[in-house]
């Protein structure tokens, strides 16, 4: 887990945000490999083991072949220049490598990946069993299924900075703030304001 995104990142309890405090035992340059996070507000403490942060158990998505290409994923979020995080959660975050790539000096949060994504310098790795990170601090989000079908994640778009984009599959979600842009083959565009 790239230690910057502690600052990004919520307790999953049913409370209100909070920071958390980050206890790293084994560090790799920016990489807490190994160490623990604290919520000051219900005391829960949650591991990182193998640079993966695990909120609580949450199943891997399944591998999938009908992905957009991260190209596609890109121009969906309409990200240029460098800073900044991007959340992909769900089975999308097997494009986590290759969209980070094609975005230099931005870092790509994969939440609830498929088993075979691993974590490095430009991707952090999280297990959750609900969406991880603080309103308002990621430059996109892009929610896949399976979480995209599961209406408790609708609130992981809320995690997009405002005048920033999220994406995803199935029906966008319907909240306040958010401005439904474009959707086509089963993806939507959506706008934070
Ligand atoms: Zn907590």
């Amino acid at each position: 887990m790239f230690i910057e995104l502690t600052d990004h990142l919520r307790c999953p309890a049913e409370h209100e945000e909070s920071f958390l405090v980050l206890i790293p035992d084994t560090m790799r340059g920016r990489t807490v490999l190994q160490g623990s996070l604290g919520c000051p507000v219900c005391h829960r403490v949650f591991p990182i083991g193998d640079a993966v942060l695990a909120f609580g158990a949450a199943a891997p998505a399944p591998p999938r072949t009908d992905l957009p290409e991260a190209e596609a994923l890109r121009a969906f979020l309409g990200i240029e220049g460098p800073g900044g995080f991007v959340a992909l959660v769900g089975s999308v975050a097997e494009r986590a490598a290759e969209l980070g790539q094609l975005l230099p000096g931005v870092h790509c949060v994969a939440v609830n990946p498929p088993a075979d994504v691993p974590p490095s310098a430009s991707v952090s790795v999280v297990r959750s069993p609900r969406p991880p990170l603080k309103a308002r601090s990621c430059r996109g989000v892009i929610l896949g299924a399976p979480e995209a079908l599961d209406p408790a994640w609708a609130e992981v778009v809320g995690s997009v900075l405002p005048g920033l984009r999220a994406t995803g599959e199935g029906a966008p979600p319907e909240r306040a703030g958010l401005e439904l842009l474009a959707s086509a083959g089963g993806w939507w565009v959506a706008r934070a304001s």
